[in-house]
């Protein structure tokens, strides 16, 4: 077996294509041509300049487990910690931030679908997995077989949970509770519909384990919303302390915008989503509260430069039309790795120092920028598509959040961790 990389904290080898070993344990991968990893510092050469020919995206591995770290530090040693690694871990690669984030002291991980936890799992990760979205009933006997922890979201699913697992023959599922109070998404909207969730769900091999729910504007400069969530989370946490006395509840509410602004919401776990990459949830949180630095950026190189006279139209549409003589510079990235096609005439990439606007369209796999101002550019040489300053910059320009430009760097692009 050649091997290809070596990598991650000293916990987790990667030899070939999707084998991977954990702590001396070997696991498979589910999917052989997605989960390859590399770590720049092990990586031939050879392997180094391939992977790095068109577009690519760097991930610190370092800069989570210290962001991680930083994290503990706010929240202290009682509270729980989930790194939320859905949606393959924010673009990051799912399995080698999960080890990262254990590594550095993270207590469980956050999943948003039942094949993501599966995935961890059949990559040799045995550390508590909770599946913090919805879950149908069917999935139910796999999650308490592979121990995955589900939350139950209304009293039909509990119903329907507690059908499939009255004639499972598997091991105890274990599931936290859903509170609806504000965010209109999932959960319990009363404390009579909690209560007949509790019902429902107490029989033998189904353990309820805690309760939690979500932030709809923690990351808002006025706290407003937010506390009013908080309060009338504590009503029903107390509520289900008081059915239930003496029993050992997980209780959480408390994403990075309250991790970061509302101590009072960390009751017994926090959960960590975009903080742990080293992005803060908006502008309008206290930075000075968790240090944090970015984990990923995105590099792509320039494949032709050429000059165009006034009245050269570019791109599909022909929607940017020269009005001088310009240098233009296209590179070998487009909307299906993952720059939103709402670029299109907007925002800037950065190449020797210089901010180039993007012009015209953005293709499926291509973009075009104006170099008129960059004194020497030639094909190769490596263009920022975004870094730690520029991400919530270009996000804004695409009118969304650096969250969903993260999530959009698409499978084709190689990550390469350092
Ligand atoms: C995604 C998610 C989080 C993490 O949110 P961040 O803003 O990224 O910290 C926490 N809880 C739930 C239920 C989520 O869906």
């Amino acid at each position: 077996m050649g091997h290809d990389a070596t990598y991650v904290l000293g916990v987790c080898f990667i030899f070939d294509r999707g084998v991977v070993i954990v702590n001396g344990k070997v696991g498979a991968t589910e999917n052989k041509d997605t989960d390859i990893y590399f770590s720049i510092r092990e990586m031939t050469q050879k392997q180094r300049d391939h992977l790095t020919a068109r577009t690519w995206a760097e991930v610190d591995l370092d800069a989570i487990a210290d962001n991680v770290r930083q994290t503990r530090l706010r929240i202290g040693s009682r509270v729980k910690l989930m790194a939320v690694v859905k949606a393959n871990a924010y673009g990051h690669g799912a399995f080698p931030v999960s080890s990262a984030a254990l590594s550095a002291g993270a207590d469980i991980l956050g999943v948003a679908t039942i094949d993501e936890a599966l995935a961890l799992r059949n990559q040799g990760v045995q550390a508590p997995i909770m599946v913090i979205g919805y879950t149908p009933s069917e999935e139910a006997g796999i999650a308490a077989e592979k121990g995955i922890i589900l939350t139950i979201v209304s009293p039909e699913h509990a119903n329907a949970i507690s059908q499939v697992m009255a004639c499972n023959e598997v091991p105890k599922l274990a599931v936290h509770l859903k509170i609806d109070t504000g965010m209109g998404r999932l959960g319990a909207a009363s404390l009579s519909e909690l209560d007949d969730m509790v019902d429902v769900l107490s029989q033998k091999n189904i353990e309820i384990e805690g309760a939690f729910t979500h932030f709809a504007q923690s990351d808002a400069l006025d706290k407003e919303h937010a506390n009013r969530q908080l309060r009338m989370a504590s009503v029903y946490f107390t509520h289900l302390r008081e059915r239930t006395t003496g029993r050992d509840w997980t209780f959480h509410a408390a994403n990075s915008a309250a991790i970061i602004d509302l101590p009072q919401s960390y009751f017994s776990m926090v959960r960590l989503g975009i903080a742990m990459y080293g992005v803060y949830p908006s502008g309008d949180v206290t930075t000075q509260n968790l240090p944090i630095h970015q984990s990923m950026s995105l590099f792509t190189r320039v494949s032709q430069v050429k000059d165009v006279q006034p009245g050269v139209t570019l791109s599909y549409g022909s929607t940017f039309v020269a009005s001088k003589p310009m240098t233009i510079a296209t590179l070998p990235i487009g909307y299906a790795d993952g720059l939103h096609r709402m670029l299109s005439n907007r925002g800037y990439v950065s190449l020797n120092q210089h901010q180039c606007p993007i012009l015209g369209r953005i293709c499926m796999d291509q973009t075009l920028i104006d170099v008129t101002a960059v004194p020497t550019v030639s094909v190769h040489d490596v263009v920022t598509v975004y870094d730690e300053k520029s991400l919530p910059v270009l996000a804004r320009y695409a009118e969304t959040i650096p969250y969903e430009l993260l999530c959009a760097v698409s499978q084709r692009i190689p990550r390469i961790y350092k």
